[in-house]
């Protein structure tokens, strides 16, 4: 057997886009099953993984916490890549807010953003919840440990002078719990930070009559004119059973991020797979359809782009 060793050397001989010399194993931290970052991470690697004979790249994208545990896996270096929220990428990168205690992830990198994620919340009808305030003294699914929800709705609590004190419950159960939660009674209402349309809301709309809360005000107003990474959001109206009109909330987006340790040559190869395909990746989930790739190099990103990502955008002529 030749050496691994003569086989980079060979492959760098070759001319630079070679294959990997040996199978490389490459992982993606998404979220909950139900969510739309677990289709994000299967979907990349169902398009890397097409080309294993050519780069030796190997994908998995396991479920996980979400956008806090994505992060940290990968400051770790447990995992190579995962998909976080533009918030979460903003305060990782510069060390603030839930980020400030551990320090700035100076190494961070950003590839591209994905979806936009609006911040919703979801009532049971029969709660008498009808915008966010109406929250105060309910029982409410505030978003796993690790997940971008928890984060983010901490951020509003604040913004509006509230604690989880406020809530008669707060529970923290995963996505994949949290419909099952609202159909049996548990909570009035959940918080879920993700793409639409997406499993987890259309399973809660499907066992039980509940209804898309919009979330404004003047706290809200100030957040997102404070912050690049938020924006006012919308949820179409008729996209869900029982929300027939439009809600308006704020959001993020999703952004897919790396480590500066991570291979240029992985990272070229993972984006390559996408956007070489990206029409085939874009029929993968219905919140991937108005994708566009010039604002996919750009918005949302605050950490530097991975030069892997750099070379392949480059190469483009998309910069
Ligand atoms: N935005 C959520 C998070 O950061 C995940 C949403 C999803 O899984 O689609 O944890």
């Amino acid at each position: 057997m030749k050496s691994v060793k003569y086989l980079a050397f060979a492959a760098a001989m070759m001319g630079g886009t070679a294959t990997m010399a040996q199978e490389t194993f490459i992982t993606i931290g998404t979220g909950g099953q139900t969510g739309v970052y677990f289709v994000v991470g299967q979907s990349i690697c169902r398009l890397v993984n097409r080309g294993t004979a050519d780069h030796n790249l190997k994908c998995t994208a396991p479920s996980t916490g979400g956008s806090i545990a994505n992060i940290n896996a990968i400051k770790a270096g447990d995992m190579d890549m995962g998909v976080a929220q533009s918030d979460w990428q903003f305060h990782a990168f510069n060390g603030s807010s839930k980020f400030e205690e551990d320090g700035a992830f100076g190494n961070l990198r950003a590839v591209f953003s994905v979806h936009g994620e609006p911040f919703t919340v979801i009532a049971r009808a029969d709660a008498g919840i009808g915008n966010f305030d109406d929250l105060k003294g309910k029982r409410v699914n505030v978003g796993n440990p690790g997940s971008g929800q928890l984060a983010t709705m901490e951020v509003v609590l604040d913004a509006k002078g509230w604690t989880m004190g406020d809530f008669s419950l707060a529970s923290e159960l995963k996505p994949a719990e949290q419909a099952a939660a609202l159909g049996d009674n548990k909570v009035d209402a959940i918080v879920y930070t993700v793409g639409h349309p997406n499993g987890s809301i259309q399973e809660a709309v499907s066992t039980t009559d509940a209804v898309l809360v919009p979330v404004n005000g003047d706290a809200i107003d100030k957040l997102v004119a404070d912050n690049p990474f938020y924006a006012k959001a919308t949820i179409p109206g008729g996209m869900y059973k029982g929300s027939d009109s439009d809600t308006t909330t704020f959001g993020v987006k999703a952004t897919f991020v790396t480590s500066a340790d991570v291979d240029d040559e992985v990272i070229y190869q993972v984006v390559k797979a996408v956007f070489d395909n990206f029409d085939r990746f874009k029929k993968l989930h219905p919140a991937f359809e108005n994708l566009k790739e010039e604002e996919m190099i750009q918005d949302g990103l605050s950490a530097p782009l991975h030069p892997g990502a750099e070379k392949y955008y480059k190469e483009r002529g998309w910069m």
